[in-house]
């Protein structure tokens, strides 16, 4: 199947006769909410309904818990050699590979994401996730600690049983396989919450996971919504831990969920106010303008470590802010069935008018937006915005405090390095900064006295499976990727063997 070939209405004809697996997934099977009821899934393309997506509530998670357990129990999956496990995954890896544009149409036309972007980023990366842990998963060995000639102490990891997952809309399946590739590969049993605004991807996924030969019962997903499907999860007494991203409030409701039920694990990815900062000797303005835009409009700013915060050098702020206004009135919202498009539709309707009401309420109160500031093509019924960039807004302020969630840049200026750093961290967030500078000790010292998970130097947005992802502060608790995203989906075990 390619996408060069066709048109965007096609493609539209296309996504919507893909859109096919709508009730949810437990014990292998898809079945109807237990209730019978159905929600609207709507397409922010046209503001569309799509298709009718089950509506799980308490009782279907508690089926799927039940037959997460009762897999996790007989060892169908997790007593498996790992090299088995590793195979299963690996298969399922080929598969979202062979059916990726497919996979990305669903999400283009599920939350509004240039169909590119989904094949180029999201479907590349839930590809790179499964393998790397996949391939890790039977070359990790345990420990034993050094203790004295009559005894053996090893430390060993275990899976920790049945794992709920929790997620948000802007990278729907990529970001459920951070989750699943390594809860998957450590043995575990995992049950999945997609958000109400993107279920499609999730669901047709699970099928895939079938056909790759994953046990039934290993993975389960239940569409609806947080208050009863994402908080049944939370408060659930036989799930052992709980990995959700998404904004800091629902993420307070998971940690009170665990208080107010059995203690379990709770890992938090959370929101953020990146910084990106941009040092008198930064290099070419048109390079770092480049960055600037894409560290914020990409996603149509709907990313966690969006750079939202530009903290410029006020010697080089009016060529910078001129590059970087130029390059946000190039970028012009389209159809995100169209292979061309580079800003997609916002998630919905809702979440467009609170971002559009950030940036009136600053305005009302002295900042000026120096390009955009509107929604845009209003006949399509789409939640379309216009790229923004705010100037005059007070580093205390709402727009420059709170997570915005959508293509909205803030301006700040500053004079020395130190209050660059100081208005970097100024925040209660901590997830990601960049720095731009041509000098190495100016790049390593300001990386080091930011506060935030990821630090990027001369760059934005960087990333592999490699390294873990997470934040500081507020922005949450853990890390996704990398080998030691295992560790919140393992137990440790110390077994003491007198000899
Ligand atoms: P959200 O409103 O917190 O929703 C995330 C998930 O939680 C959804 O599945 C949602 O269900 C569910 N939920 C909502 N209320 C709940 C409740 N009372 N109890 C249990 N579950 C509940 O976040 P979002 O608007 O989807 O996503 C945007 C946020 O995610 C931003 O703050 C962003 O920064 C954050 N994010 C963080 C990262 C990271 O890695 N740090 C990555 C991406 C996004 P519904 O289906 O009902 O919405
Ligand atoms: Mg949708």
């Amino acid at each position: 199947m390619t996408l060069t070939s066709t048109t965007h209405s096609h493609n539209a004809d296309r996504a919507l006769s893909l859109v096919r697996r709508v009730d949810a997934f437990i014990g292998g099977d898809f079945v109807p909410a237990r209730s019978g009821k159905r929600f609207d899934c709507v397409s922010p393309r046209d503001g569309k309904v799509v298709a009718q997506i089950a509506e799980c509530d308490a009782a279907d998670v508690d089926a799927a818990v039940v037959s997460a357990r009762t897999a996790f129990e007989d060892g169908r999956w997790s007593r498996l050699h790992p090299r088995q496990r590793r195979a299963t995954l690996q298969h399922l890896a080929r598969l979202v590979e062979e059916h990726r544009e497919e996979l990305a149409l669903l999400e283009a036309l599920d939350m509004g994401k240039p169909v590119t972007d989904a094949i180029d980023v999201d479907m590349r990366v839930v590809v790179q996730t499964l393998d790397f842990y996949a391939e890790a998963i039977d070359k990790l060995y345990d420990e034993v600690a050094p203790t004295d000639h009559r005894t053996l102490a090893t430390i060993t990891r275990e899976p920790l049983g049945v794992v709920g997952a929790v997620v948000p809309w802007n990278f729907p399946l990529m970001l459920t396989v951070w989750k699943l590739g390594p809860a998957l590969a450590m043995g575990n049993s995992v049950v999945v919450k997609p958000a109400e605004q993107s279920s499609l991807t999730a669901l047709r996924f699970a099928e895939l996971a079938r056909e790759a030969g994953l046990p039934d019962g290993v993975l389960n997903i239940v569409p609806g919504f947080g208050e009863t499907a994402g908080a049944a999860i939370g408060l659930h007494r036989d799930v052992d831990a709980v990995s959700f991203t998404g904004s800091g409030p629902v993420g307070r409701h998971f940690l009170r969920y665990s208080a107010d039920s059995n203690i379990k694990q709770v890992s938090l990815e959370l929101g953020g106010k990146s910084p990106q900062i941009v040092m008198g000797d930064a290099p070419d303005v048109e390079q770092v303008a480049d960055s600037i835009a894409s560290g914020i409009f990409f996603n149509q700013g709907q990313i966690c470590s969006a750079g939202s915060r530009l903290i410029v050098h006020r010697s080089r702020r009016d060529e910078l802010l001129e590059a970087v206004v130029r390059r946000a009135k190039a970028l012009t919202p389209a159809d995100p069935l169209d292979p061309g498009t580079t800003l997609g539709a916002m998630v919905e309707e809702k979440h467009l008018q609170q971002v559009l009401g950030y940036v009136d309420d600053a305005v009302n109160q002295g900042a000026v937006a120096v390009t955009g500031g509107s929604r845009a093509l209003v006949e399509t019924g789409g939640a379309y915005m216009e790229p923004t960039v705010l100037e005059g807004a007070t580093r205390d302020s709402v727009v420059a405090q709170q997570e915005i969630f959508g293509p909205v840049l803030v301006v700040l200026p500053f004079d020395t390095v130190e209050e660059a750093v100081e208005i970097a961290n100024g925040t209660p967030f901590g997830l990601a900064a960049s720095v731009w500078t041509q000098d190495l000790s100016t790049a390593h010292l300001t990386a080091r006295e930011i506060r935030a998970g990821t630090v990027w130097v001369n760059c934005y947005d960087a990333s592999d499976v490699t390294v873990p992802f997470g934040g500081y502060g507020e922005s949450g608790i853990g890390r996704d990727k990398s080998l030691h995203a295992l560790d919140k989906y393992s137990q440790l075990k110390t077994t003491w063997i007198q000899l």
